[in-house]
């Protein structure tokens, strides 16, 4: 099992009970403005949400919580911002 960059057990444990997974490729930047990503962050994968976006690529500017405030997603790629 991988760990996110700040994420604990217990949140990748709920992570993955909703049958989620976190993508390998590396992120090198997000947004086309190229904002700073900490090496390590991560996209997450979840069944039934559709993210739009790549990181690189991605223009949304909102993000969400998820699994009640543990994980803090954006909302057009899915980038761990937690
Ligand atoms: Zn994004």
């Amino acid at each position: 099992m991988t760990f996110g960059y700040e994420s604990d057990a217990h949140t990748e444990a709920l992570f993955a009970e909703i049958g989620g997974r976190w993508d390998d490729r590396r992120v090198e930047y997000h947004s086309p403005d190229q904002e700073f990503v900490y090496p390590g962050r991560k996209v997450a994968v979840i069944p039934g949400v559709v993210h739009p976006y790549t990181p690189e690529g991605c223009t949304a500017e909102e993000n969400m919580w998820i699994l009640d405030g543990r994980l803090l997603l954006c909302t057009g790629c899915g980038l761990d911002g937690t």
